[in-house]
């Protein structure tokens, strides 16, 4: 008897046309991804093709895997820190030629004509975000992520990689890395500035990074000991854990900027007694649970504001993998071979990375 699944699709009998890819599937709630079969959307004078060279792996694929925001459109393909070889272009395409590499974050599409696409913010599009994956082009075609050898989408959102920038360190700075530039940047981060990093993993150690090149004086915020020795190499001034606790009395009213990665409701009045007065709290991370616990007379005593930041625009894009190239900032990976995506998606979900995944084709 024929076994209905995904698992019994013999790969190698179905001869991979120019419209398909190979990608790492996920077909339901919580389930390992089964390598499959996909049909691209079509190839248009706006489209890029890309053969993948590799895809780190972000919170989001896993939210997304357990469709812990919201039910995720089954199956689809993960992966929005994506890397690859530029191997066709549209007649339309300028900035991209064959052989080129080219990098590809959270979003893939937008509409273009509301006033933030026409002012360069497409990341706040008005009418039409398009998501890397589990989401669908504007022609209903569903839209799949670098867990797979290619990927085709429109050329907005396909942003040239810097010659000097390794595959893997550009990966992560797709979304981990632009999710922590951005607002660090837009909040005047400088030499002026201390800044607290709250949590030290993917998303951390850019932020980290991103903030010393700026000028800033820097505090990492972790649960691990054994991270000591990484916080340094990273550049921090001193890190914070449970472990040398009573250092973090040292900081208390002393930052202008808290860049929290990671966060825990009912440490929110210990968060205000870290900043100074007009402090601003920056949040990154987005748990699956509202946020709750703050005393806003706390708040308010303090003229504290709560930022928040959304990925970043192609062109936002294009700024930090220049501030990257100039300063030395990388990713951290950890490498897998694409084959192992459910090892290292389990590694992942054990918090075992330092400090990014990416999978290699
Ligand atoms: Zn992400
Ligand atoms: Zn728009």
């Amino acid at each position: 008897m024929t076994d209905p699944s995904p698992n019994s699709l013999q790969i190698n009998e179905i001869p991979e046309t120019f419209d398909t890819m190979i990608g790492w599937g996920c077909f339901g709630k919580g389930e390992s991804l089964i390598q499959n079969q996909f049909t691209l959307t079509q190839f248009g004078d706006d489209s890029v093709d890309l053969d993948i060279i590799c895809c780190g792996i972000c919170g989001t694929d896993i939210h997304c895997i357990d469709s812990g925001w919201r039910p995720s459109d089954y199956p689809f393909v993960g992966g929005h820190e994506i890397i690859g070889r530029v191997t066709r272009i549209g007649k339309n395409v300028t900035h991209l030629k064959v052989g080129d590499r080219a990098g590809v974050g959270c979003q893939s599409a937008s509409c273009k004509k509301c006033s933030n696409c026409q002012d360069n913010k497409e990341n706040l599009c008005e009418d039409n975000v398009v998501w890397t994956f589990n989401d669908c082009w504007t022609n209903g075609d569903s839209t799949y992520g670098g867990f797979a050898n290619k990927w085709r989408g429109e050329k907005e959102f396909a942003v040239k990689i810097p010659e000097q920038l390794s595959s893997v360190d550009a990966s992560s700075i797709l979304c981990a890395g632009i999710t922590t530039y951005v607002p660090l940047k837009r909040y005047n981060v400088g030499p002026n500035s201390k800044v607290a990093v709250l949590g030290l993993g993917g998303l951390g150690h850019f932020g980290v990074q991103w903030a010393k090149a700026m000028g800033a004086t820097v505090v990492a915020y972790g649960t691990s000991g054994e991270k000591l020795e990484d916080a340094k190499s990273l550049g921090c001034n001193d890190y914070i854990t449970a472990y040398n606790s009573e250092n973090a009395e040292t900081h208390l009213n002393t930052f202008t900027h808290i860049l929290a990665t990671k966060i825990l409701n009912e440490h929110w009045d210990m968060y205000f007694q870290m900043l100074k007065k007009n402090g601003i709290f920056i949040l990154c991370d987005i748990p699956e649970n509202n946020l709750a616990g703050i005393n806003a007379f706390n708040m308010a005593a303090k003229q504290i504001t709560i930022a928040s930041s959304f990925i970043g625009s192609p062109k936002e894009i294009d700024e930090a993998l220049a501030f990257a190239t100039q300063n030395g900032i990388r990713t951290w990976a950890n490498e897998f071979p694409m084959a192992k995506v459910n090892e290292a998606i389990e590694f992942v979900r054990q918090g075992k990375p330092k400090y990014r995944v990416v999978l290699m084709n």
